[in-house]
């Protein structure tokens, strides 16, 4: 098995081998959400991705800081209204209302779709001391200037003293003429178009402002999560990530504003998942190709034929490398939720198998290679496809030795150990899967009462009292549940 975690550098756009600055420990940063608006399945998708990266690291034995910011305000409109402005004017609410309404639906999906909660999920309002701070010393050290109460970024003076204007979007400074566009009310205060304002002038009717040193405002979106990460998290740390749509101008500007602060870049290694679509092209809801995970749960949708359970979703996205784009359509996501549903009936079944003989058998062998293999998938940027692949190859073993076409007798109980543990390890500790019919605690009181329902409708046809193995078989199916007899006895599968 290769121990060595590689993963895919987008600083250096190449696979490297992880080394976190101390051993043992990681720092971990992720761009969370704005939350002006109900979370979008695009955004679930980027912190899915992020949760799984987050388990195995956890699983590898890492201690991790994660840290997942949420943004309150800052980050404007092309209008240059503030998103959560907008969204108080539009819902007649408070700011802080908006802000606290949209992080409660935040919480509850990303619960629904069993991600971690990250150990620290600081707020940009909350961090206004530590921007001004930031924004002191970068002008201190001569990146940033002045105009009438705003404060930016000066682009042209940092490329040239540190060359590193670019470095992570691979854009050039001399194309970048009308590209940062989150202050465009104040463009002509610029002294060059590529420049970014760090600290913004509220004008009299902006609601939420911040006395500084320069004027009552407030400070540009990608300030904050420079002042986040670095509080903390230091000024370096190891892993920073986001959707790759924030690679410019989010991250290069944050890079920028750390390296003119503190001459440091923020992480040595960053991250990014690609982007959701549907039918085809990006999810977006300004052109209507939009679905709420609401929606695709209820399959209240014109672009589905039926509802998906949440963790189906989530099989769905997770056959796909973090880095590939996924294309939601229906037929993908009723493929996906096939093969959900056959992992967790592997689940099951684990449970009834019993191995008979003691020693290495043949199937051990089998068992120990592919665990080998989905490490070895895992340790490789994260290829939650391929490790997918693997857990497949055993729930043909699991099905094997259950219909009696493998033989328990080619199984030790430490091979069963393995494989059980494996299934485990991976399907619930790293994948975040969990048996949506059957939630865990609750699967081993199903386990038994289905054993008594089974038990009934035995002795029930073997007395031939049909009124109630008839019963039985009609509520059964009234609850979605399926009972397949064989030759080793009865199984039951929930549809
Ligand atoms: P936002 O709330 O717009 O700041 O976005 C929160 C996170 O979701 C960012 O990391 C984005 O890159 C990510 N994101 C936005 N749209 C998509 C999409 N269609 N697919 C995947 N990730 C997305
Ligand atoms: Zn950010």
């Amino acid at each position: 098995m290769s121990d060595t975690l590689k993963l895919y550098n987008s600083l250096k756009r190449e696979k490297e081998e992880f080394k976190p600055i101390t051993e043992g420990f990681i720092g971990m940063y992720v761009c969370g959400p704005t939350v002006y608006n109900d979370v979008h399945l695009g955004n679930c998708r980027t912190f899915m991705s992020f949760d799984m990266i987050y388990r195995y690291l956890l699983h590898q034995g890492y201690k991790i800081r994660y840290v997942r910011n949420i943004t309150d305000v800052g980050h404007l409109l092309d209008d240059g209204e503030d998103r959560i402005l907008k969204g108080a004017r539009l819902e007649q609410l408070e700011p802080m209302e908006v802000v606290q309404k949209y992080t409660n639906g935040f919480h509850d999906m990303m619960d629904v779709f069993n991600t971690l909660r990250p150990s620290i999920e600081p707020r940009a309002t909350q961090h206004i001391i530590e921007q001004i701070e930031m924004v002191e010393s970068i002008m201190k050290n001569g990146f940033a200037y002045e105009k009438n109460g705003s404060v930016y970024f000066d682009t042209l003076k940092f490329a040239k003293d540190t060359n590193k204007y670019g470095e992570l979007s691979g854009r050039v400074i001399e194309d970048l003429m009308s590209e940062s566009r989150d202050d465009l009310k104040n463009q002509s205060e610029k002294n060059h178009p590529s420049d970014f304002a760090i600290w913004i002038k509220a004008a009299p009717e902006h609601i939420m402002k911040w006395s500084s040193p320069w004027s009552v405002g407030f400070p540009g979106w990608h300030l904050e999560c420079s002042a986040m990460s670095t509080k903390y998290l230091g000024e370096t740390f190891d892993i920073h990530g986001g959707g790759n749509d924030l690679k410019f101008p989010h991250h290069e500007n944050e890079i920028a504003q750390n390296v003119g602060s503190c001459g440091c870049s923020p992480a040595n290694y960053w991250l990014h998942t690609n982007m959701l679509l549907m039918n085809g092209k990006k999810m977006s809801k300004s052109d209507g190709n939009t679905i709420s995970p609401e929606q695709l749960f209820t399959g209240d949708s014109p672009h589905v034929t039926k509802g998906y359970s949440p963790m189906a979703i989530k099989f769905f996205m997770l056959m796909a490398h973090y880095r590939s784009t996924i294309d939601l359509t229906d037929d993908a996501l009723q493929a996906g939720e096939k093969g959900y549903k056959k992992l967790m009936e592997a689940g099951r079944s684990i449970d009834q198998l019993a191995a008979s003989a003691e020693g290495e058998g043949s199937i051990d062998v089998q068992i120990s290679n592919l665990r080998q293999l989905a490490y070895d998938d895992m340790n490789d940027d994260f290829n939650t496809p391929k490790a997918l692949s693997r857990l497949f190859e055993m729930v043909s073993i699991i099905n094997g030795l259950k219909g009696g076409q493998l033989s328990l007798n080619d199984l030790s109980t430490s091979g069963l150990e393995m494989l059980k543990n494996t299934y485990h390890d991976f399907v619930h500790n790293i994948m975040g899967l969990k048996d949506d019919m059957v939630s865990n605690d609750q699967s081993e009181y199903m386990n038994g009462l289905m054993n008594l329902i089974i038990d009934i409708r035995k002795n029930a046809r073997e007395t031939k009292d049909w009124g109630t193995s008839d019963k039985i078989r009609d509520v059964l199916k009234e609850l979605e549940i399926q009972l397949k007899d064989g030759k080793d006895g009865t199984d039951w599968t929930i549809n």
